[in-house]
């Protein structure tokens, strides 16, 4: 999640990147006290802290997010926001795929040359091929899902 995402459910919102107050959505507040500290670190993630004492679960619970969302959808997987959500399977690049497509289709290109020259393929160079085909079809499948 962005920070914007945050910031857009909060009153009184007052700073700049990478550092905000704004009134806790989670107590009371008193003539609009801006109680709650919202910071982005560097590697994305979000910062609450409320100074009345409100826990970050709280907060977050408040303007009806979870802790998950202070984390960039990066960092679910790898680490810290595993205790607060299942892991999430992140689809492949586009890049990714095209990666893994490369080699098979290297495979596929060589097997094919060699049946085009009048080469008859073995029975090793079937069961490549079987593979090849597969891992296509699997790689394929991602592209659809690529980001
Ligand atoms: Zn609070």
């Amino acid at each position: 999640m962005t920070a914007d995402a945050l910031l857009c459910r909060l009153d009184g919102l007052q700073g700049r990147a990478p550092k905000w107050r704004a009134i806790c959505p989670a107590h009371q507040s008193q003539h609009g006290t801006r109680s709650l500290a919202i910071g982005e670190a560097d590697d994305g993630r979000l910062l609450v802290h409320c100074f009345a004492g409100c826990d970050a679960q709280a907060i977050v619970a408040a303007v009806g997010l979870e802790l998950a969302d202070l984390f960039p959808t990066k960092l679910i997987g790898h680490g810290a926001a595993d205790q607060f959500r299942p892991r999430i399977r992140q689809p492949w690049s586009v890049r990714d795929v095209i990666a893994a497509l490369r080699g098979e289709l290297m495979v596929a290109y060589v097997l094919l040359g060699a049946v085009a020259a009048g080469t008859p393929p073995n029975d090793d160079d079937r069961e490549r091929a079987g593979i090849a085909m597969e891992r296509i079809a699997h790689f394929l499948a991602e592209l659809d899902h690529a980001a």
